[in-house]
Parts: structure tokens; sequence; C-alpha cells
């Protein structure tokens, strides 16, 4: 299954506190008045302009030991190889908020406001991961829906560049999903265009395939530990749920620590 979703832009413009942390501004601090401001109108600027485009493909995990190789140059300890065989399913994505916003962000660097094109930088980057948020839900209801996997499942994706994930993974995953049908192309230097794009894969699986520990070699250089982040969702709607076999999981963890 190969399949065109569509977004709209009210589902990729993200909150303020998202968009300001990309500022440097933490979540729980009271955010100064002129870069609430400055959200303000880059939101409304974003509104204007973005076109937000998602696609997936299912694809097989025989299929995906070949796309993941790459060109071999992944760390031999990744996350995504050691989850994926334990998935339910399995789909390259590919989305974008579209060109328009990051002429927008050139023309503002280019003009000198500095400031403005910064802010608009920062909220198509939160856009952009609300368009992967999107897929992802998009993805998970139609396995769902076909019953291929449980309520209780979740679904967290990767992309090239990250967690041992070589980038120049980005040239098999492109020639398999072939996403120059929602207008992104790959350059030589593996990055994409519209620059404000996310690619890579959509684990889906029980909660407990997901979870890891942030101790591969490479976690070091890691500025965000988000999977952490994620793992910690997970182990919030445990510990709120009454299903056995994740509070089961729960303890596991509890032990562990
Ligand atoms: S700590 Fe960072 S690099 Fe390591 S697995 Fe988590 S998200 Fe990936």
């Amino acid at each position: 299954m190969r399949r065109v979703v569509k977004i709209s832009i009210g589902e990729t413009v993200p909150a303020q506190a998202d968009a300001l942390f990309l500022q440097g501004i933490p979540r729980h601090r009271k955010p100064p008045q002129n870069a609430v401001s400055l959200f303000g109108e880059a939101a409304k600027i974003f509104r204007e302009c973005a076109q937000p485009a998602g696609i997936f493909a299912d694809i097989s995990k025989s299929e995906f030991v070949d796309v993941y190789r790459g060109e071999s140059l992944n760390e031999k300890r990744t996350p995504v190889a050691e989850i994926f065989r334990k998935a339910d399913g399995l789909a390259l994505f590919a989305v974008t908020v579209g060109q328009a916003v990051h002429d927008r962000i050139n023309e503002f660097f280019e003009g000198k406001e500095l400031a403005l094109g910064s802010m608009l930088d920062s909220v198509a980057s939160a856009g952009a991961e609300m368009a992967a948020d999107a897929v992802e839900k998009h993805y998970f209801a139609l396995l769902l829906k076909e019953h291929k996997v449980a309520e209780s499942a979740a679904v967290l994706r990767y992309s090239p560049g990250y967690c041992g994930w070589h980038v120049s993974g980005q040239k098999k995953l492109f020639e398999f999903l072939r996403p120059a049908e929602i207008g992104i192309t790959l350059l030589d230097s593996f990055l994409m265009t519209p620059l404000k794009s996310i690619s890579g894969v959509l684990l889906v699986g029980e909660k407990e395939i997901h979870i890891i520990e942030d101790n591969y070699p490479f976690c070091s250089q890691c500025e965000t530990h988000s999977c952490q982040h994620r793992i910690e969702t997970f182990l919030q709607e445990i510990k709120s749920g009454d299903d056995q076999k994740t509070r089961s999981l729960l303890e596991k963890k509890d032990i562990e620590e």
C-alpha cells in the first residue's frame, strides 16, 4: 500500500511553546513578550504559505533490510535494527510543509529580518514534525481498521541521519518511496528539498518493542534524547491504564531502574 496523505494547514501549525522551545526558550518559562509577538507573526505567515503533504508506503521486513542497509554506513548497533524485526507494521514515509515556507524564510534572512526569519524557521520545523505526526496517526488508524495491530500498540518514527542510521540511507529510502509525487526530492548531499521535510520509517508494534536505553555509542552526541521522552509518554499511558501486560512492563522497567 502506497498512499498520499492529505494534511491540512491547521494540523501543522505548532503550539507557541513548541516553536519557542526550538528558539531555546524552555517550555516551563514564561516567554518574553517580543518572542510571543514574533511567534504570532511567524505563525500567521506560516498559515498563509504552508503546503503540507505526506506520503507513506508499506514495506516488508525483507525489503526493509535492503533499504536500511543503504550504503552500508550505519552504526553497528542501532535502535531501528533492533526494533523493526519485532514490529507488526513498517512503512516508509515522507512529509513536507512545502517550498513556499522555505522561500519566505530565505526572504527574511536576505532582507536582514533575522528574528522573524529565525522564528519562521522554528515554526516550520515544528510544523514539519506535526505533519509527520499526522502521517503517523493516519498509518496507525489504517492498520487498526484492517485489524493488523492492537489498540494497545504504538507507532514511532526514525529518520536517516539520526540514531545510528546514516544519512546516506536517504538514497534507498527515496528509491523505494518515490516522494517526488508530493514534491520532495533528494540532493546529492542527501538533504531534502523543500528543506522543511522529514523522511524515515514508521515502526508499529506493542509498546514494549519501542522501549530502549539511551546507551548506544552515538547517544552521547544526542542533543534531545527524544527516545526517552517518547518512552516516558508510554509509561505514563501504562500507569493510567489497567492492562495487565503493560503493567508488567512498567514493573519490569521499575526493576531495571
Ligand atoms: S538518545 Fe538520541 S541518538 Fe540515542 S537512541 Fe535516543 S534519540 Fe536516538
